[in-house]
């Protein structure tokens, strides 16, 4: 099997800007180095709403695009970047007109990035050895990727209805945790009991399927929650969300292990494509905002001990949505000349990040 480094990406810097959902972005890179990365967060305009409301988060990308955008300057830029999708679309919109604006003002080129191709690559080093299989866990997205490599990508498996941020979000919201709830959800899951309560394991007897699924289990946890006779005590909020955060991160490893499987193994399999098959995978490579949980990381990190992968996570503050991230990404394709004209740029909201 072919091991091969990677190369840091151009030399180019540029400045990334990130609209795709509730993070106002920008950030400017040089190959896989961040001179800068500014995040403004519109969680608190989405708070009441239990969720992101896209009229809301377009107009406060509107509001605060420039701000961020003249913080993130400390330098003379080279090439612009823009994530152009998948996401909300009218939130793509506000960071692709600014970018297009921007390219043709200072004439200079414009790359369009893919949102997950950015998460895909936010906890890239020189060691990643490929092929590896990429996760991305966020709000919006559950994928699992077999990357070739930098920019040949194939999606393994995905969601089939909510992403795995969104399922937490939803049980920490029945447990009256505020929103987002992940992260609260991890503290109170740390203090319970996981066997405490049973919960049905999503895609049980499916195994061959590789997808992911999360409504199911949502559903049982709103009926188990709802079947408690009184307020919930302290304890049993805690078991609950322990019972809850370790069901839907078995399933996310069962996945993930039965991939690797697919993938590593020489035997045919009807699931993986025959150029595909037994080209293997070196490294494990994770992203997204769930990802900065410490217990999730833990078991992924046993995940790779027992099949023999190393595995890399981002650095702090590259978990969640940034235009860092975006940077690294336009980086690899402004090396390979993929500049995109500013004049047909579009948003693609449902971009795959296996289709060009
Ligand atoms: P992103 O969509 O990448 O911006 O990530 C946001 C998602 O990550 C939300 O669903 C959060 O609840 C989730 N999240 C953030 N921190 C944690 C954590 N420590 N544990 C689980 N989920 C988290
Ligand atoms: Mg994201």
């Amino acid at each position: 099997m072919e091991k091969k480094k990677t190369k840091g990406g151009s030399s180019m810097k540029i400045l990334a800007i990130e609209t795709s959902c509730d993070e106002t972005c920008a950030a400017v890179t040089e190959g896989t180095k961040i001179l800068s990365n500014v995040v403004w967060s519109q969680v608190a305009l989405h708070k009441e709403f239990g969720g992101v409301v896209p009229s809301i988060a377009k107009r406060a990308h509107e509001e605060k695009i420039d701000w961020v955008i003249n913080k993130a300057l400390v330098t003379d830029v080279d090439a612009i970047a823009v994530t152009a999708g998948p996401g909300l679309a009218i939130a793509l919109e506000v960071g692709i007109k600014k970018a297009k604006g921007l390219a043709q003002e200072w004439d200079k080129p414009l790359i369009s990035v893919n949102h997950i191709e950015g998460h895909v690559l936010s906890g890239l080093t020189p060691e990643v050895r490929f092929p590896a299989l990429a996760l991305v866990v966020s709000g919006g997205h559950t994928e699992l990727i077999w990357v070739e490599k930098i920019g040949r990508y194939k999606i393994v498996a995905r969601t089939m209805d909510d992403a795995l941020g969104e399922a937490l979000d939803k049980a920490a919201r029945m447990l009256g945790l505020g929103y987002p709830g992940g992260a609260e959800l991890e503290k109170k899951a740390a203090l319970g009991n996981p066997k405490k309560y049973p919960l049905p394991l999503p895609m049980a007897g499916k195994e061959k399927n590789l997808a992911f699924s999360y409504s199911g289990l949502k559903t049982a946890f709103y009926r188990l929650t709802n079947a408690q006779r009184s307020e919930l005590s302290s304890q049993e909020v805690n078991d609950l969300a322990a019972s809850f955060q370790e069901t839907a991160f078995k399933h996310l490893l069962r996945e993930t292990k039965n991939s690797i499987a697919f993938y590593t193994s020489p035997h045919p399999s009807p699931i993986i494509g025959e150029g595909v098959r037994g080209r293997g995978i070196h490294d494990l490579l994770v992203g997204g905002g769930v990802a900065a949980n410490t217990k999730l990381r833990e078991e992924i990190k046993r995940l790779s001990d027992e099949v023999g992968m190393g595995v890399y996570f981002p650095a702090k503050g590259m978990y969640g949505d940034n235009a860092a991230m975006i940077g690294i990404a336009a980086g690899f394709r402004a090396e390979r000349g993929e500049f995109t004209d500013p004049d047909t740029i579009d948003r693609r909201p449902r971009w795959r990040v296996d289709e060009n």
